[in-house]
């Protein structure tokens, strides 16, 4: 099941891809009262849940009384699924293998070295940005704007504690972030969070593919393409530290509370991967996709 947040006439709501891929369904038309993503994903029962994918599958949707309630999903503006994070991004740094030999490549003494733990790192956000937003290039203090696709894991219920073999219980659904990076502000400064953290550099989207319709661990293709190009492209089973590993690991000493988003690093072929490095300017249109999930696209100004 695929949940959107889109916008229309200045209101911002939680909608249900429907079977046909292009028609939304309002989840308030369903009766359900969650105002927003952060509301549902913390309240929504495992019944509703079932209820709502069982409809989509059977087209439930179709028939005359709800069908008045569809929406084209031409017709609204999506916004980020979570547009408002309650806390920031947590990230994997250098997570897969051939990104990390990358990186050691560009700058050995800020990501080389042997790494026996994963690198933990936060992202701030006050605004995600939806596909279709624009990545602010804050060109007067970057001179090295970078994108970075990622698998995002959005917790579920709060989780402490936890076991490896429980930890896919503890995941609501999964979402694609770009990471965009301003590499010159993030090797400056001792930690990455300055350079992670502008304001339009996290772009997330398009929507929230739930947990049930990807395999645990998932095994999907994960790419990006820059004004067409295909700069990365490999799987997400390529991941140095997995999924179970991380909840469990960080769940030992701090609660992951519902809505929590876990940005799982990225693969091989970011712009300081290539020689010379090939850094984003303003026009740029930058494609993340994740099979299952969808492509998010944004370009940069
Ligand atoms: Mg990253």
């Amino acid at each position: 099941m695929k949940l959107f947040t889109v916008k229309k006439e200045e209101k911002e709501f939680v909608a249900l891809l429907n079977k046909d891929e292009q028609t939304l369904i309002p989840i308030a038309a369903l009766g359900l009262p969650y105002k927003d993503m952060n509301q549902l994903i913390a309240e929504i029962t495992q019944e509703e849940l079932f209820l709502l994918k069982e409809a989509v599958l059977n087209g439930s949707f179709n028939n005359e009384e709800t069908s008045k309630n569809l929406l084209l999903l031409s017709d609204v503006i999506v916004c980020a699924p979570i547009p408002k994070p309650n806390q920031d991004v947590i990230c994997l740094g250098i997570n897969y293998m051939a990104h990390a030999a990358e990186s050691a490549r560009y700058k050995a003494e800020a990501f080389g070295g042997e790494r026996p733990y994963p690198i933990y790192f936060s992202k701030r956000v006050n605004k995600a940005v939806g596909t279709g937003g624009v990545i602010t290039s804050h060109s007067d203090i970057v001179d090295s704007l970078d994108y970075e696709a990622e698998l995002t894991v959005v917790i579920g219920k709060d989780a402490f504690q936890i076991k490896k073999e429980d930890a896919y219980d503890y995941v609501f659904g999964y979402t694609i972030i770009n990471d965009v990076s301003a590499r010159n502000l993030q090797t400056q400064h001792k930690q990455w969070y300055f350079g992670k953290s502008l304001d339009g550099f996290l772009p997330m989207g398009p929507c929230i593919t739930t947990s049930d319709e990807i395999s645990s661990p998932p095994n999907l293709k994960i790419c990006s393409r820059v004004n067409g190009e295909l700069r990365q492209n490999s799987s997400t089973s390529l991941l140095i530290f997995d999924i179970a590993h991380v909840i469990h690991e960080l769940s030992q000493g701090m609660t992951l509370k519902a809505g929590t988003l876990i940005a799982m690093g990225t693969p091989a072929g970011v712009g300081m991967g290539f020689q010379p490095p090939k850094w984003l300017k303003s026009g740029d249109t930058v494609e993340c996709e994740i099979e299952k999930i969808g492509i998010l696209k944004n370009t940069v100004k």
